[in-house]
């Protein structure tokens, strides 16, 4: 399988691991655009927002239940933080593999 995402999950690309379970993994982001800014990722390859099918929906609530552990975890819950999902082409999406942004640790500017 020819995607990034996929070879850190299946620990063919080394990576900090943050956080893993039977569903997703969690390991900061390699350009990072805020001082934390963590990535949690499904194993499982879906390739967009747009392909999750109805059964995989609690995926995503279980994402964003990681996501605020991360946060909590590195100190960010109280002063607030991000969560981001680009989706396609024009949602600014570049790898296509479903991931949620976590993003910390500074005061974010407006969406655009
Ligand atoms: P997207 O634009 O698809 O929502 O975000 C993809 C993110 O993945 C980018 O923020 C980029 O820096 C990050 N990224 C791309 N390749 C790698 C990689 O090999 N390792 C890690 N840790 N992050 C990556
Ligand atoms: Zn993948």
């Amino acid at each position: 399988m020819d995607c990034i995402f996929c070879r850190i999950a299946g620990g063919e690309i080394e990576s900090n691991i943050l956080y893993q379970d039977d569903q997703v993994i969690a390991f900061p982001d390699i350009n990072p655009n805020a001082p934390v800014h963590i990535l949690v990722v499904p194993l499982k390859h879906i390739e967009s927002l747009v392909d999750l099918t109805a059964s995989e929906e609690p995926l995503m609530g279980h994402m964003r239940a990681v996501a605020n552990r991360l946060a909590r975890d590195a100190g960010v819950s109280q002063k607030g933080y991000r969560l981001v999902v680009n989706c396609g082409p024009e949602g600014g999406q570049l790898v296509p593999h479903l991931h949620l942004h976590l993003l910390g640790g500074r005061k974010m500017g407006s969406l655009g």
